[in-house]
């Protein structure tokens, strides 16, 4: 496969191995899973087999070694075909760039060699999208910390291993802590499983937290310090691979619509949807706004390998962009499909229904344009 995203060597390896799996596994299951609402166990699997649930962790604890740019070309790709499999492997990757920042060397080992899954448990009925703010607790105990929580919408929950958990700081001053937390550990439960209107198979499920009790050693980073790891750790990991997903469904619904339009026709005539000069005009707005996002988000990559001064403005932006413009291209492609958008074999409403997360999910896109107003006017944006 191409590789436009200016990956290393072994980085288009991986992404190749994610296109075949891609191709040959997601694609042919994605409307079952979408349908049945299911969590799609078997292409996490496949992708664990080829070691593409340890890109982000360091060859050291027995990773692969890929950063950011490679997680962002790898969700992109996955997302063309089945979002709910790329969220649920974009959530794993960004909770695995705060593990690996701040986790003990056995968890590492057990997500980087074990092919363990993880994901961010940040949202929380009470604090609501101000994942910043949790009303979740923590509290020392003599053997080990115990949290209660209510978690809202928790991508993999219940099939994965760990969640990296946000709460109240323990004793210390500040926001929050982030905890890594096994998914089996006693006292966690699922009220109810997850019946979304997009994203179904990602397993957004409310957990509950009653007395759960891990090791004190689970802390990742400071006590008090959770909000310097999620600006600093979990943004531009979750910013941007959101922004990949964003650009990979587009991707996913413009060959879509593209193959509706020119393949459907007009029997009085022979003519085809294609032929229609407005459509043709909808089908241009679609490229030139999805390879805006791809543009921009190659340049947010830069912008952060470079240490730019305009990174952290990037990170902000690089979510609304996909996320907004992604809403945008979804309309188009549902309007020059007419009709027949409607029919799920067509295959351009799933993409539809799964676009709309994005927007919605924390940081929703409102808080983002505050956050990026501020900034613009040279006011402090926290
Ligand atoms: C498919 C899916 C998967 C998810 N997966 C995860 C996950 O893995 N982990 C996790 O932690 N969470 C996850 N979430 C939760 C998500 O991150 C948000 O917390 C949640 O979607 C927010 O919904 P809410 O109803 O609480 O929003 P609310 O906070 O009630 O916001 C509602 C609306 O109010 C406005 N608004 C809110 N705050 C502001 C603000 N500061 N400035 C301006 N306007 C504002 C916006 O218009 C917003 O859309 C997921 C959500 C979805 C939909």
């Amino acid at each position: 496969m191409s590789n436009n995203w200016k990956l290393d060597a072994e980085g288009s390896r991986f992404l190749t191995a994610a296109d075949t799996i891609a191709r040959e596994v997601i694609q042919p299951l994605a409307a079952t899973v979408d349908k049945e609402g299911r969590f799609p166990q078997e292409n996490i699997e496949a992708l664990r087999k080829a070691g593409l649930l340890g890109l982000v962790s360091a060859k050291k604890v027995g990773g692969q070694g890929q950063g950011l740019r490679a997680a962002v070309a790898v969700a992109e790709r996955l997302a063309r075909e089945c979002p709910s499999t790329a969220m649920i492997v974009m959530m794993h990757y960004a909770a695995t760039a705060v593990i690996e920042q701040h986790g003990t060397e056995s968890i590492r080992k057990a997500v980087a060699e074990g092919g363990k899954l993880t994901t961010l448990a940040f949202s929380e009925t009470g604090s609501r999208s101000h994942f910043w703010v949790p009303v979740s607790t923590a509290e020392k105990k003599p053997d080990g910390v115990r949290l209660n929580a209510t978690k809202q919408l928790i991508t993999s929950a219940g099939k994965c291993d760990f969640y990296v958990w946000s709460s109240k700081p323990a004793a210390a001053e500040g926001l929050s802590t982030i905890w890594a937390v096994p998914a089996d550990a006693k006292g966690l439960t699922i009220p109810k499983p997850f019946d979304g209107l997009g994203l179904r198979g990602n397993g957004s499920a409310p957990i509950t937290a009653r007395d759960v009790l891990i090791p004190e050693s689970n802390r990742l980073g400071e006590d008090g310090k959770g909000f310097d790891v999620m600006m600093g750790t979990v943004m531009p990991y979750f910013s941007l691979q959101n922004c990949a997903v964003s650009l990979g469904m587009m991707q996913g619904a413009f060959a879509r619509a593209v193959h509706h339009v020119t393949n459907s026709q007009y029997s009085y005539d022979g003519s085809k949807i294609a032929d229609l000069p407005q459509v043709r005009g909808h089908i241009a707005k679609m490229r030139v706004k999805i390879d805006l996002v791809g543009g921009f988000l190659l340049d947010a990559l830069d912008a952060i390998e470079q240490q730019r001064e305009d990174a952290v403005l990037r990170v902000l932006e690089s979510k609304v962009a996909g996320a907004e413009t992604s809403l945008e291209v979804h309309d188009l492609a549902m309007r020059v499909c007419g009709g027949a958008a409607f029919r799920k074999d067509v295959g351009v409403e799933r993409f539809f229904r799964d676009s709309r997360a994005a927007t919605v999910m924390a940081p929703v896109s409102d808080a983002l344009y505050e956050f990026i107003g501020k900034a613009a006017c040279g006011m402090p944006v926290f």
